[in-house]
């Protein structure tokens, strides 16, 4: 099956506006399996509308439109598409009744203008608007099917999710069941490289990688007829995947690094403190959004300062001016003054250049150090981000955790 999204309004056209409704829409549509063939954009015209539909529905068996089904008189949209099937707008009581039910509950009194919302196409299938009056509806004429949304992001948002959804779900007889792997401490080059075949070949299960701040999601995505039918099809892919890539695998769904590392933490038994230097803070706020973290977490330091590394973690001055603020050998001593301070069986520690400025000879801007502190053993790592300051930051983050995630699994050989 195949789709086209128009989206209705002026604003749009003029740039006032960005066309969000479309997006989410999409996303939707991909979810249940239906392909979008084009998005077009139309003004509040009568005549680009229903030019609009006539080239749609050339290609496409569904038309999804976002918009234009306002109480004010320029909404014209539902006008042209009836007239486009040669129907005629007739009031639908399910449409009435649900108005009437919105405006009670508003304890407000109905205008003229919004009994003509319930005014639908001929045969229209209502769709109920929980944060609106303007009904939604779906139309099946002449093998071909019309949806109308309205506008309103806080409208289209639920009223799509909740009813059309699941109408095309049940429409389509197919469902579509992802799971996503993560992998961290592995580049995106390189993940598309070793499964360049695959992401050419496979269809059913597809695969598709999305790259975010240090961590690449590999989605596996199947169309069976029922949800285990399309997790034996899943199965063996994530088998492949695990294989290739090993210890970079960090979990599946839900999993994140902060969740990997509070279990991997827990099932030892083990505390872990932070000594942050570029990162400010973000690694500790990182493990602190996952919930739980409290049973691992001891706390951390935000030593930015020379004197603060020193004060705060004792490491030593000769250290600093022998090797660098910026060096590995100053981020061991960082991790384990953390330990040391806090009583943890593990610490992590960052330190580095995030840039715009502070770039030198030895270390250019994007140098970061880190160290990790397991049970009195240190190891320590230099990595060169080329990303923007906060950007640098972000990916520092995410690398320090996988150390961590990486150095535990490793004290277990
Ligand atoms: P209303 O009853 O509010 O008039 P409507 O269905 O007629 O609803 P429009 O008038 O087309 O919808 O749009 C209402 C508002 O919804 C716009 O001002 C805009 O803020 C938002 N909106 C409309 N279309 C989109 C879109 N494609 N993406 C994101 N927001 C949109
Ligand atoms: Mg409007």
């Amino acid at each position: 099956m195949k789709a086209e999204i128009i989206a209705i309004g002026t604003e749009l056209l003029l740039g006032n506006i960005v066309n969000t409704n479309a997006a989410h829409l999409a996303e939707g549509l991909a979810s249940v399996g239906i392909d979008t063939y084009r998005q077009t954009v139309v003004g509040d015209n009568p005549e680009r509308l229903k030019e609009a539909l006539e080239a749609a529905y050339e290609v496409a068996d569904m038309v999804i439109t976002s918009g234009g089904l306002g109480a004010t008189g320029d909404d014209l949209s539902k006008e042209t598409a009836a007239a486009y099937f040669g129907k005629k707008l007739v009031e639908n009581e399910t449409a009435k009744a649900h108005i009437r039910e919105f405006m009670e509950n508003l304890g407000r009194k109905l205008t003229e203008n919004q009994w003509k919302q319930a005014m639908l196409p001929e045969g229209s299938i209502a769709l109920q608007n929980s944060n609106g009056t303007a009904p939604g509806f779906i139309l099946e004429a002449d093998g071909k099917t019309l949806i109308m949304l309205p506008g309103p992001p806080s409208e289209i948002v639920p009223m799509f999710d909740k009813q059309v959804i699941p109408y095309l779900r049940e429409k389509s007889g197919e469902i579509l069941v992802s799971r996503t792997i993560h992998l961290a401490g592995i580049g995106e080059a390189a993940v598309e490289s070793e499964l360049h075949e695959e992401m050419l070949t496979m269809s059913n299960p597809t695969l598709a990688p999305y790259a975010k701040e240090g961590i690449i999601d590999l989605r596996i995505t199947a169309k069976a007829q029922d949800t285990e039918q399309a997790y034996r099809m899943i199965a063996p892919v994530e088998q492949m995947i695990r294989e290739k890539f090993g210890v970079c695998v960090l979990g599946a769904d839900e999993d994140t690094m902060e969740s990997v590392i509070v279990s991997l933490l827990k099932e030892r038994g083990w505390k872990i403190a932070t000594a942050e230097s570029l990162t400010g803070g973000w690694v500790a706020g990182k493990i602190v959004s996952f919930p739980g973290a409290s049973e691992v977490f001891e706390g951390g330091f935000v030593t930015y300062s020379n004197e603060a590394k020193m004060n705060l973690l004792g490491v030593k001055k000769e250290t600093i001016d022998t090797y660098g603020v910026v060096s590995e050998e100053t981020a061991g001593e960082m991790a384990k003054g953390a330990a040391e301070k806090l009583g943890c069986e593990v610490a992590v520690a960052t330190t580095g250049i995030a840039g715009p400025g502070g770039s030198t000879e030895k270390t250019p801007v994007g140098t970061v150090c880190f160290g990790v502190y397991i049970n009195g053993k240190i190891q320590t790592s230099t990595v060169r981000y080329t990303r923007n300051r906060n950007s640098n930051r972000d990916f520092s983050v995410i690398g320090a955790l996988n150390r961590v995630r990486l150095e535990i699994l490793n004290d277990n050989i």
